[in-house]
């Protein structure tokens, strides 16, 4: 991924994709004092730039550091980043750490560091594509007791767990893992929060140990939009039975149809494909990036 032409944004300006480096005996790789956010630009346009930069700060100060760089600058930094580097329709990946100024537990003077990269990432399903729905395995890993760990910062320390989760997954064919807390409720995936459908009512969990996504917010803005009544709960790995339908949702996976999980079937169905088209709606009617 390091061998690739364009531009990247590091520590206030665009420097060529390859030199964009950072010393082995920085922090943030030792001690996962880092923090990133993933986001979508759709027609040059960030979507909802500004709740992933505030939930950048978020994280930071969750992790005790401080962006160095407003919200303001960093929607700015983003935008500039997508353009310089000639996208319309990409991922964007800002990226903060503590850099290499000590070497040890307490690093209370090193230096912060950002970067935002962009790369080429269209939507890959058609709606028919996703209505077919993917398989979900269950993963081992549980979601850490928000006691335990930072469960509400999007910091690089909790996706150990997801990449070994999801690496499980792949290897056992399937295409993600559903992930329980620490309490053996239904959580989220490993990169995507997870919703259900009964009676005609959409059910997801409460956000209380894992990240309260940005298009999880979106998605049941929409669904109320469409007068759907949105019930967020504990839900027990029991009660998957009495689902229609299951989907998950984030910024990379957008509005996705799930057609099992474990040993429990759904068929995708009208609200399932419904959410995928005011998703695809939303981030569609943003205003152009200012020139
Ligand atoms: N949970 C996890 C663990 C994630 O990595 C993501 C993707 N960032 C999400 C949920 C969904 O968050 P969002 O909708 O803000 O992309």
């Amino acid at each position: 991924f390091d061998q690739r032409d364009g531009f990247i944004w590091y520590n206030g300006a665009l420097v060529p994709w390859r030199e964009a480096k950072l010393h082995v005996l920085s922090h943030g790789l030792h001690y996962a004092s880092c923090v990133f956010e993933g986001e979508r630009a759709y027609g040059g346009t960030v979507f909802k730039s500004r709740e992933h930069s505030e939930r950048f700060h978020t994280s930071a100060r969750i992790l005790d550091f401080e962006i160095p760089y407003s919200v303001e600058e960093i929607d700015a930094a983003k935008h500039e980043t997508v353009k310089a580097n000639g996208l319309s329709n990409c991922y964007v990946r800002p990226v903060a750490w503590r850099g290499s100024e000590m070497m040890a537990v307490a690093a209370q003077n090193s230096t912060i560091n950002v970067a935002i990269a962009v790369w080429d990432w269209p939507s890959m399903f058609d709606v028919e594509t996703k209505m077919k729905g993917i398989k979900l395995d269950i993963a081992e890993y549980r979601r850490p007791d928000p006691l335990t760990a930072p469960s509400m910062a999007k910091a690089a320390g909790l996706y150990m767990i997801c990449t070994i989760s999801k690496h499980r997954a792949e290897r056992r064919g399937f295409a993600d893992a559903l992930m329980y807390d620490w309490l053996g409720r239904v959580a989220e995936c490993t990169g995507a929060n997870v919703f259900f459908v009964q009676d005609g009512a959409l059910h997801t969990p409460i956000a209380d140990c894992f990240l309260d996504g940005i298009t999880r917010r979106t998605v049941i803005d929409l669904a109320k939009r469409r007068g759907v009544e949105v019930i967020e709960r504990r839900i027990m790995p029991e009660e998957l039975a009495s689902f229609s339908e299951c989907f998950i949702c984030g910024t990379g996976a957008e509005v996705t149809p799930v057609s099992e999980v474990g040993v429990y079937r759904f068929t995708p169905g009208e609200l399932s494909r419904a959410l995928i088209e005011d998703y695809s709606r939303e981030v569609e009617k943003q205003p152009s990036p200012a020139a």
